[in-house]
């Protein structure tokens, strides 16, 4: 920065200077009088006074990376999960302290106000969170980086338990303006569906199209400790003529609206649901209209500083988060072929270069494909062009391995079996220069197993890079306690260089710093403790052990081994209450998508084992279960750092990295876990010995299924487990009713227990009796969170987005001056 910039920046962030900022942004930007505003105005004054300093940073990066004329990356995701932006937004530029300051001047309880915002919650769960972490990472280390997505008027659905059962209400997060975004009607773009194509002399033509608008909304993303700023840019629909004219000549207004609001609904609403797409046409429609806005907009904006395509791949990196936007490829294709008239083998090269591909879940089911038929209808030009890439690649493999019926039925583009289907991660491999997966053993199964073809093909096109996570969220923000804490003993440099971290060891024995960690988890818990008392009625002990499984509900993150294990402590402690207990509030968070019955029995299960254990006057305060409604970020944010243990319990070789696991071990609590995903290089980083890890590994699991897994004879000779599922089943918990958990039984004992819950059951429970004797010698445990604090080094998403850009997008950071 400039010394003119820095004196600026100083005289803005002055808590007087803060103050004169809000006092003005509220009469002029909202529009009230401080007489007359509500907690709710001040809040949005408060982030426009903020917003204000940031545009300047913004608008300054936006000029340099025009000026150095930098290579861009563009990070394209179906899903943001950003959670909320106010205190994040005082973190980045410094002036937490001065705005909490300037707000009491005006009599204003800052807290209170920052509870008020919603989250942005245009995310299903890790996938979107990710995608938030690498924007915040991507600013900080000063990438050129675009992310674009979608503007959802409604984001993830707000999750309500009544009577025992998941609730879903629309989440209408944008009721009271959103101060972050910036609209742009000035950029728009048209996109097409629907029609057909004609051949003409010197190209295809795509004709009798429907269309509907893109409309930008920019989002400012700061970056930590730099004035380098990044935009997050989505896009929102707006019908191309604002009432159909003839129809409303014609006296019929109704029918005139209808079609507005139909060709608007592209941007309505999130699918609740990352792993089946629902309601498959306006999903795909969803796809395209984001992917084909973003291509417009990254060649036009190519194309204000170059007359041809020749420096194109020197300039754009595209990012495939997960397979959701992979229609970008052929898309690149059209509008390289058929609009800017470049040579097919050409245009196939240039594509070849730019895109770049992150594999998210190796299960079958959650593999995105798309009918042929409905892209026919749909996209006819798009199906032309996979058909041709096809083609191309097809011959290609037969010229690799020759002429491999089986092999070129396997990794076509196309399966040909029953219903024709294109295979999304197919394509992904095949045009892009890398593809990775997610943490050190996805990228292996992916390697070995799953794409292994590919993988004998491109060999040079895998890697891995693991996920990792923002520090400034998820440590700074989320824990004050425990980050002044860190400041005290070895400075404030980890925020952005987490390997700082380290640094603990040291103090790992050291009484009185683990007396002050005690005490800083201590605090988180009982900041916990009071909300769950306030929203839940529930009260709950802050010295118990706070055991947290928070994520998604599926049956592959086994929720229901946590919950047997509760079901069998719950019936040890009934028969043996006097034995020396260690009391425990095992605490459950997730959402289960809308369509997935068995997940949101689950939450029905854990409702009603809660009920009836937390009543039960034999069991006391040795055992309480809570399930703590509507995660999110900002729950999270609430929940992660009170954890003691962390439940990392997915069968191995399903979970693709996970980063709930890194968040909880950045927060000093232990894990319990499998070798699965990320959990293997957190248990590398932090010691074995620091963690409990338990079960099947990967390999073991190929094994068992290999050989006949017979999880009735589990049920059958393990008579703790049997007496858990025979309650389940009969209706224990359900006062009397033995229908409500049937599926539930049989899924794990009659239909397969695909997820091998049985199989880990007693290496479980072993497991959780050392968490037990651990919790019992607080020294050894603090020392051992400590360890976990201070091994978390690699698992910043700067360190993630450092490979990212050296070995995927080859790409440099903006010169900031
Ligand atoms: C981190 C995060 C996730 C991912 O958690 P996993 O345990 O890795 O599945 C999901 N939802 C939210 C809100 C998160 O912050």
């Amino acid at each position: 920065m400039t010394a003119v910039d820095l004196e600026f920046d100083h005289l803005n962030s002055t808590p007087d200077a803060l103050r004169r900022s809000i006092s003005n942004r509220l009469i002029y930007g909202v529009g009230k009088d401080a007489v007359a505003a509500r907690p709710q105005d001040w809040l949005h004054a408060a982030a426009l006074a903020v917003r204000d300093r940031l545009v300047a940073r913004w608008m300054k990066t936006t000029r340099q990376q025009y000026e150095q004329d930098v290579k861009r990356v563009y990070y394209l995701s179906m899903e943001f999960l950003i959670g909320r932006t106010f205190t994040n937004a005082l973190l980045s530029l410094g002036i937490y302290d001065q705005m909490n300051e300037a707000l009491a001047s005006l009599g204003v309880d800052m807290a209170a106000v920052t509870e008020l915002e919603p989250d942005a919650a245009l995310g299903n769960g890790g996938l979107g969170r990710l995608a938030a972490c690498f924007l915040d990472s991507m600013a900080t280390l000063a990438i050129p980086g675009f992310g674009y997505g979608i503007r959802y008027h409604y984001g993830m659905f707000r999750q309500q338990i009544v009577a025992g059962e998941q609730v879903e209400t629309p989440d209408y997060w944008l009721r009271a303006g959103n101060p972050w975004e910036f609209p742009r009607p000035e950029v728009q773009y048209i996109v097409h569906f629907g029609g057909r194509t004609i051949q003409h002399e010197h190209g295809v033509e795509w004709i009798e199209t429907d269309h509907v608008n893109a409309m930008a909304f920019d989002t400012v993303i700061p970056g930590f400790g730099t004035s380098a700023t990044n935009t997050l840019r989505l896009w929102s629909a707006r019908a191309t003529e604002e009432l159909d004219l003839s129809a409303f000549n014609q006296g019929d207004y109704r029918r005139a609206v209808e079609a507005k609001e139909h060709s608007e609904n592209v941007s309505r609403l999130l699918y609740p649901d990352d792993s089946t797409p629902a309601g498959r046409e306006l999903r795909l429609r969803q796809e395209y209209f984001f992917i084909s806005a973003t291509m417009q907009d990254l060649i036009r904006r190519y194309q204000r500083t170059h007359s041809t395509f020749g420096r194109f791949a020197d300039k754009v990196a595209i990012h495939l988060n997960d397979t959701h936007p992979v229609l970008a490829i052929p898309e690149l294709m059209r509008l390289l072929v058929d609009i800017h008239h470049v040579p097919w083998g050409h245009a196939w090269k240039l594509v070849q270069q730019v895109f770049s591909y992150t594999n998210h879940t190796l299960m079958p089911e959650a593999l995105e494909t798309w009918d042929v038929d409905l892209l026919a209808k749909l996209l006819p030009r798009h199906l032309e062009i996979i058909f041709e890439i096809n083609a191309g690649f097809l011959k290609e493999a037969s010229g690799h391995f020759g002429h491999d019926i089986d092999l070129i039925r396997r990794i076509s583009l196309v399966d040909e079996y029953g219903q024709r289907r294109v295979r999304m991660a197919h394509l992904a491999i095949v045009a892009s220069q890398k593809v990775n997966g997610v943490s050190k053993l996805h990228s292996q199964l992916m390697e070995r197993e799953f794409f292994s073809d590919f993988a004998r093909m491109f060999p040079e096109r895998f890697t891995n890079v693991t996920n990792g996570i923002t520090p400034r969220r998820w440590l700074a923000q989320a824990s004050r306690p425990l980050s002044s804490l860190i400041d005290a003993r070895i400075g404030s440099r980890w925020r952005a260089d987490l390997f700082e971290l380290s640094k603990l060891r040291a103090f790992s024995e050291d009484p009185g710093f683990c007396a002050e960690f005690r005490a800083a988890k201590r605090t988180n818990k009982i900041r916990l403790a009071h909300r769950l008392l306030h929203e839940t009625g529930l009260a709950i002990h802050p010295d118990a052990l706070f055991d947290m499984q928070v994520k998604r509900i599926h049956e592959y993150k086994r929720q229901l081994l946590n919950v047997l294990h509760v079901i069998a402590r719950y019936n040890a402690i009934r028969a043996n209450p006097e034995r020396d207990w260690v009391p425990r509030v095992v605490i459950f968070a997730g959402k289960a998508a809308s369509a997935y019955k068995l997940a949101k029995t689950i939450i029905r299960l854990i409702g009603d084992v809660a009920e009836k254990v937390n009543n039960d006057p034999v069991v006391g305060d040795r055992l309480k279960v809570v399930f703590v409604p509507n995660y999110g970020v900002s729950v999270a944010e609430l929940m992660i750092p009170a954890a003691d243990l962390s439940e990392q319990i997915s069968m191995a070789g399903t979970e693709a990295s996970g980063t709930g696991n890194m968040k909880l071990a950045l927060n000093g609590a232990l894990t319990i876990g499998t070798m699965d995903g990320a959990n293997i290089e957190i248990c590398d980083a932090v010691g074995r010995e620091n963690m409990f890890i338990f079960g099947l590994n990967a390999s073991e699991v190929a094994d068992m299924r290999a050989s006949g897994y017979r999880p009735r004879q589990i049920y059958e000779e393990n008579e703790v487990l049997r007496l858990a599922l025979d309650q389940i089943r009969t209706g224990y918990f359900s006062g009397g009713d033995s229908h409500r958990f049937s599926d539930i039984f049989h899924t794990l004992v009659d239909w397969g227990d695909h997820y091998m819950v049985l199989a880990d059951f007693e290496a479980f429970t072993e497991a959780q009796t050392a968490v037990d004797a651990r919790f019992r010698n607080p020294r050894a445990w603090t020392a051992s969170a400590i360890a976990n604090v201070a091994g978390m080094g690699q698992f910043s998403s700067d360190r993630t987005i450092a490979e990212y850009a050296r070995d995927i997008w080859r790409v440099k950071p903006l010169q900031t001056d």
